[in-house]
């Protein structure tokens, strides 16, 4: 136990760190575009408001969250996803009362207590935007072309988009008596799942993954079917809208997310390829929660990517990464004496942005070059000997036989002219 991390976590090592920061680099340039600002919630939360705002009939809540007592004082949850924790910082910080729509993202972990595998952790991290205050379609839209251009900018070559509507809570309430009726018969051979889904959560029998539900509800009706004037009306802008954006999607009419306070459009990014966990993305309205959540009647649309599972599909659909945390200059020195020297053009390379080291093992020259070709850099210096005495260092490129001697008054200079080029690229993967 004591060597390794708990089920379902990861480490992030230098070498894997730089994609996980040109990815955030990426979504930090496009909210800016875009007009979202970045918030920053805590990583736990009062256990009610994941209750009230995930719902108590969701697998999340009844089976996935980490709650612990706060020193036997209140029941606290690490939280399971972003929405519940944003709505409530909304609330808590009025921003109801500033000039609407409220346009927000989020990154950091998340953690769901569920069966490890592919694509799926205990602690993982997500990409997250809501906005607040409005119920323009033409919102969804932009919501949605953020995603699209998220799937582009990351680089994936490949994405599913699906959309659909679950209507409003008037809409809902004749499709849960329609799909009520339509299973009437064969609600017992239903899984076990779905049979308590029928009592507490009906519209979620639509994706349930077991393929005898699927056989049995194959033609039952769907929330679209029963969309009030308000919300088809919505769903056509939205779709329209997105046409115009040139956005390309498919309607999938059993895509639900079942509670009570999620509303009109939902969607979904898939990427194929990368096994059972193949949605990398998905969001919706969610009209009632705010209000659910003990604030002003106030509607609201989101969407959240996992990270894991965007990198995972990017090799997926890339190829592996190149190794972009080696460092661009390895200081060698020929004798003790001229360590410090050695250091001192370290400092200075350093201050110049330039990504240098030395050897702090009291090795060969030998062994040092051995460390400089493992290390990736592509130049080396070499201080010590005559050249030293002379005030000059060797400068060597790594692919090329070739060295040079350089003063080492424009050591700096020269070797951050020599760097043009030559510098890692973790942006073009
Ligand atoms: P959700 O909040 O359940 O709608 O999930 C939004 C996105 O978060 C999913 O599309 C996944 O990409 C990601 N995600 C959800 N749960 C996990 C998990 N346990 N491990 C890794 N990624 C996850």
């Amino acid at each position: 136990m004591l060597t390794n991390r708990p089920r379902g976590t990861n480490d992030i090592l230098p070498g894997q760190v730089e994609r996980w920061q040109s990815l955030e680099g990426k979504i930090r340039r496009l909210c800016r575009e875009y007009g979202y600002g970045e918030i920053r919630t805590p990583i736990f939360e009062h256990t009610i408001l994941f209750n009230r705002g995930v719902g108590e009939t969701t697998d999340v809540v009844e089976k996935e969250m980490y709650t612990f007592m706060d020193r036997g004082k209140s029941s606290l949850t690490l939280r399971p996803e972003a929405t519940a924790a944003i709505v409530r910082a909304y609330i808590e910080n009025g921003m109801y009362g500033q000039p609407q729509p409220i346009k927000l993202f989020l990154l950091g972990p998340m953690f769901r207590y569920d069966r490890p595998q592919a694509g799926r952790f205990r602690q993982f991290h997500q990409f997250d935007v809501e906005v607040l205050g409005t119920r323009d379609p033409l919102l969804d839209v932009e919501l949605i072309a953020l995603a699209n251009s998220f799937c582009q900018q990351a680089g994936l070559k490949e994405w599913e988009l699906h959309i659909n509507s679950v209507g409003c809570p008037t809409c809902r309430t004749e499709h849960r008596k329609g799909l009520r009726e339509y299973v009437y018969n064969v609600r017992g051979s239903l899984c076990e799942d779905c049979q308590r889904r029928l009592e507490t959560n009906p519209m979620r029998v639509l994706d349930c993954k077991n393929e005898k539900c699927q056989r049995l509800t194959v033609n039952a009706p769907t929330p679209v079917d029963y969309l009030c004037d308000t919300c088809a009306e919505h769903f056509a802008a939205v779709k329209r809208g997105l046409e115009e954006m040139e956005v390309a999607y498919q309607v999938d009419k059993r895509l639900v997310r079942g509670l009570d306070y999620y509303t009109m459009t939902a969607f979904e990014l898939m990427v194929p390829g990368i096994g059972a966990q193949n949605s990398i993305g998905g969001g919706g309205r969610y009209d009632g929660l705010v209000e659910a959540c003990g604030g002003p009647p106030t509607p609201g649309v989101g969407f959240a990517f996992g990270m894991e599972r965007v990198l995972l599909a990017l090799e997926e659909q890339r190829g592996e990464a190149p190794n972009t945390a080696g460092l661009e200059v390895y200081v060698g020195t020929l004798e003790p004496g001229a360590r410090i020297p050695a250091m001192k053009l370290l400092n200075q390379l350093r201050s110049l942005g330039i990504a240098a080291d030395m050897d702090y093992l009291g090795r060969s020259l030998k062994a040092q070059m051995k460390a400089a070709g493992k290390s990736g850099a592509p130049l080396v210096v070499i201080v010590g000997g005559d050249e030293l005495g002379r005030g000059a260092v060797t400068v060597r490129q790594m692919d090329k036989a070739k060295q040079e001697e350089v003063s080492l008054d424009q050591a700096g200079q020269y070797l951050l002219a020599r760097l043009v080029g030559m510098r890692h690229k973790v942006e073009e993967w």
